[in-house]
């Protein structure tokens, strides 16, 4: 198979199918390489796809695309042992179009979306893997594959083959990710009566909540459990920092097994049949661990470049960013008949001028914070419970007399000023 394409994208996910349609709708010569059966085979997300961004890429593709629920609620969980403070917005303008965002199952959009590059002339060959990439004189000029003959040759490769990237690792990009940049998430997709899940999680029709739960959930570790619904069926899942894992000698799926267990938790998925059991790393180091994303003939993009936003579960959004703005790179390098580095790095510019470099760079520190000082997650959520506890508990104490207790058990987890020393320090890191 040693032919020639204009351009090679690894990777089938929504950062490669993303680069590839984009291109294929150039009229640029595109083969797309994914080493499952099909795409989304082997992919995992908590389920929220991002509208806008898909709509810049095929406008209305909600209409016909395998998406389950629109989301108008998210809800966000406080957890502790026994108890919860919940807060959440609901809002009828997500409801109706243009929408604000969608759960999906990987498994069923990946393969959609990477079908409708395939219609605007993309070439996809399934079940290849790609094992390194093909280097002459520093410049990339092609990829070698597992198949007989399998060396396929193009003047750029985009490596979209997601969290750890070996193949930009084998390039000297970047480095072995460390445990303090990379969260590991098990998830399980759980089937439910529609009609059940409409009425336990107050919704009407068609419409989806996303439900966040904080601190309990990853017994203080850094990370969070999720739980949202599809059309028949529920996701939920939990990932936390590998370093926090590793350090509490705890397993992800103790931790799940752990958060179905809860009385917060287990009344929203009673009665439920496992469907699908998943695991997945998720690139969390942020704008820190940002790789090189440009070379000779190469670009990078999507979780391959740790561009995830983990404080607001955002992912695919900046993977198809990054893809459709590589292709355009592309586009521009194929007209000028230029495919070096320089050329290629107003991908690089454009990238870190939008939305995806903007937002790296905002939370750039806010992982390594949380990290660093657990107590946010172990200490004060506790406390923020027991307060609302203390409060809302009727028994005749005169409602000061609680407050007073409130600032006195505030005071016993620590001294006041390091209370707002932290509060402080976290707004820095977010602001
Ligand atoms: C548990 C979990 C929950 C998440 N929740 C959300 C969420 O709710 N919302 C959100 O926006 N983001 C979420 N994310 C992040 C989101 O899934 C990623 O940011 C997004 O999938 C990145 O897309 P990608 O195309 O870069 O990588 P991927 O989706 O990982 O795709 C990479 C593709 O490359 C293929 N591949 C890899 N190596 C090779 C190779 N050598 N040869 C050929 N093919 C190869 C893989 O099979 C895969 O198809 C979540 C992630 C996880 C793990």
């Amino acid at each position: 198979m040693a032919e020639k394409f204009d351009v090679i994208v690894v990777g089938a996910g929504p950062a490669g199918t993303a680069c590839a349609y984009t291109l294929a709708k150039a009229g640029v010569d595109v083969l797309l390489i994914e080493r499952g059966e099909y795409p989304g085979s082997k992919n995992v997300m908590g389920g929220v796809l991002y509208r806008k961004m898909m709509d810049d890429i095929i406008p209305g593709f909600y209409k016909e695309a395998p998406v389950e629920r629109p989301i108008v609620e998210q809800r966000f969980m406080m957890l502790d042992a026994e108890s919860a403070v919940t807060f959440s917005y609901k809002g009828m303008e997500w409801a109706q179009e243009p929408y604000n965002n969608f759960t999906v199952l990987r498994a069923k959009f990946d393969q959609w979306f990477a079908d409708q590059a395939v219609k605007q002339g993309a070439l996809l060959i399934n079940e290849t893997v790609v094992t390194e990439c093909i280097v002459e004189n520093g410049k990339v000029i092609g990829v070698r594959t597992d198949r007989p003959d399998g060396d396929v040759y193009a003047d750029v490769v985009v490596l979209a083959d997601g969290v750890n990237s070996l193949l930009a690792k084998s390039l000297g990009f970047h480095k072995e990710f460390r445990p303090d940049e990379v969260a590991l998430a098990v998830m399980e997709v759980l089937k439910l009566d529609k009609k059940i899940i409409e009425d336990r999680f107050n919704l009407e029709g068609d419409q989806g909540c996303t439900i966040e739960i904080f601190g309990d959930s990853t017994k203080g570790i850094l990370g969070t459990a999720w739980l949202y619904t599809n059309k028949d069926s529920l996701n939920i899942g939990v990932g936390a920092m590998l370093s926090g894992l590793i350090k509490a000698k705890i397993k992800p799926y103790e931790l799940l097994e752990y958060v179905k267990q809860h009385p917060m938790i287990r009344p929203y998925i009673q009665g439920t049949e496992q469907q699908e059991y998943l695991a997945h790393l998720i690139p969390e180091g942020g704008y820190n661990s940002m790789p090189r994303i440009v070379g000779d003939g190469v670009v990078v993009v999507g979780d391959a470049a740790q561009m995830v936003n983990a404080i607001h579960r955002e992912g695919s959004n900046m993977a198809m960013t990054s893809g459709v703005m590589a292709a355009e790179a592309i586009v521009r390098a194929k007209e000028a008949g230029d495919f070096s580095r320089t050329m290629l790095d107003s991908y690089r510019v454009n990238l870190m001028n939008s939305f995806v470099g903007e937002d790296l760079k905002k939370y750039k520190d806010a992982t390594h914070h949380f990290e660093k000082y657990p107590h946010y997650f172990e200490k004060y959520i506790p406390l923020m419970n027991k307060a609302a506890s203390q409060m809302f508990t009727v028994d005749g104490t005169p409602k000061r007399e609680k407050q007073k207790k409130i600032w006195k058990d505030i005071g016993g987890a620590g001294d006041k000023f390091k209370i707002a020393r932290d509060l402080l320090a976290a707004w820095k890191v977010m602001k």
